[in-house]
């Protein structure tokens, strides 16, 4: 399953360019079920930024629906949304990471969606599609994915990480918790830059996803949104891996981005570390102290001696820990 299409709907013209080109790659991709998406309601940091074309830009949905063939999504943030995009006839339906943040509103959007079927009569929902939350809560995307499930729809996860970076420890424990639910990578706002998006799509086939959100416009610098991360739609067969072949080994591809997502981490960290450490150097120059404090670094050994840990943990974080000290000290020289 691949869900294509730029950030925003900006004008009847650029969603319907875009969606054109879009099919006119699909002969070079097998196996590739495609669904056009473009947001027309978005959810932006500052009011100062484009907020969408609002419900306007359904109609512009409608006619991609209509000339192309192809099923459309958007994004829905309020009851209100998914009753103005059902009766328009948007056929998945995606609730964004902010959303996804809070339950009360992904409970507002099951119950309208609920409401919508059993009260308004509207058919041909073919699925919802649920972000992870902004911040790294695989407990809370399994209880949206579960919210969700209740309207009797398809819920299909789309991974886009925190903060620009992937979450593979979360995505890990959602996959491995919910098996059956189809998970999409969204490189897109997972790295927040569209030179990154090729290398990210690897995954997809690595950890035996289901497909890609990929945010792709007609034009990517002009873009009213997003503009750093979209990509031209050619770049999809151009740049990107084309996947629909499962990958073995993919428990092991899985560990492998959790280890290297840590070694990430680590790395960030040591170097922070060091960071202070020499602002510490500078502090005691001024105030004419040494670089080694016995005292102090007694302080730091006791306490990783006090972690209720076993011995033989504790001795190997103590090797560590001799090694950064040294490093620290002659970052302080
Ligand atoms: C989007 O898909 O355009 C979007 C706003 O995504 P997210 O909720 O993941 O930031
Ligand atoms: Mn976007």
């Amino acid at each position: 399953m691949n869900i294509l299409g730029p950030c925003s709907a900006e004008s009847r013209e650029q969603v319907i360019e875009t969606a054109s080109r879009i099919c006119d790659l699909g002969f070079q991709i097998s196996n590739f079920k495609l669904i056009y998406r473009a947001g027309v309601w978005k959810p932006r940091t500052s009011p100062h930024s484009f907020q969408g074309a609002g419900a306007e830009g359904l109609a512009w949905l409608q006619e991609v629906k209509e000339r192309f063939g192809i099923p459309v999504a958007t994004e829905v943030a309020s009851p209100e949304h998914v009753r103005l995009a059902l009766e328009a006839g948007i056929d998945y339906l995606w609730i964004g990471a902010r959303s996804s943040a809070t339950p009360i509103v992904v409970q507002a959007i099951a119950d309208a969606i609920g409401f919508a079927i059993s009260e308004l009569g509207i058919s041909g929902l073919k699925g919802i599609i649920i972000k992870n939350p902004v911040n790294a809560d695989g407990d809370l995307w399994l209880g949206n994915i579960e919210r969700l499930e209740k309207t009797g729809i398809p819920v299909i996860a789309v991974h886009r990480g925190c903060n620009h970076q992937p979450c593979w420890f979360m995505a890990h424990q959602v996959r491995l918790a919910r098996p059956d639910i189809p998970m999409l990578l969204d490189p897109s706002h997972m790295s927040g830059d569209a030179a990154k998006v090729p290398e990210l799509m690897k995954k997809v086939a690595e950890l035996g996803l289901d497909g890609a959100m990929v945010e792709v416009h007609n034009n990517p610098s002009a873009a009213l949104s997003d503009a750093a991360q979209q990509i031209k739609p050619e770049e999809i067969v151009e740049r990107c891996t084309v996947y629909g072949v499962g990958c073995k080994d993919t428990e092991l591809n899985w560990l492998r981005a959790e280890i290297d997502e840590l070694d990430e981490q680590l790395w960030d960290t040591i170097a922070k570390r060091m960071d202070v450490s020499r602002r510490i150097g500078a502090w005691k120059k001024a105030h004419d102290m040494t670089p080694l404090q016995p005292e102090r670094y007694r302080e730091i050994v006791e306490r990783i001696k006090s972690r209720d840990e076993s011995q033989e943990s504790r001795d190997f974080m103590l090797k560590i820990w001799e090694i950064i000290h040294e490093q620290s000290l002659r970052e302080q020289e």
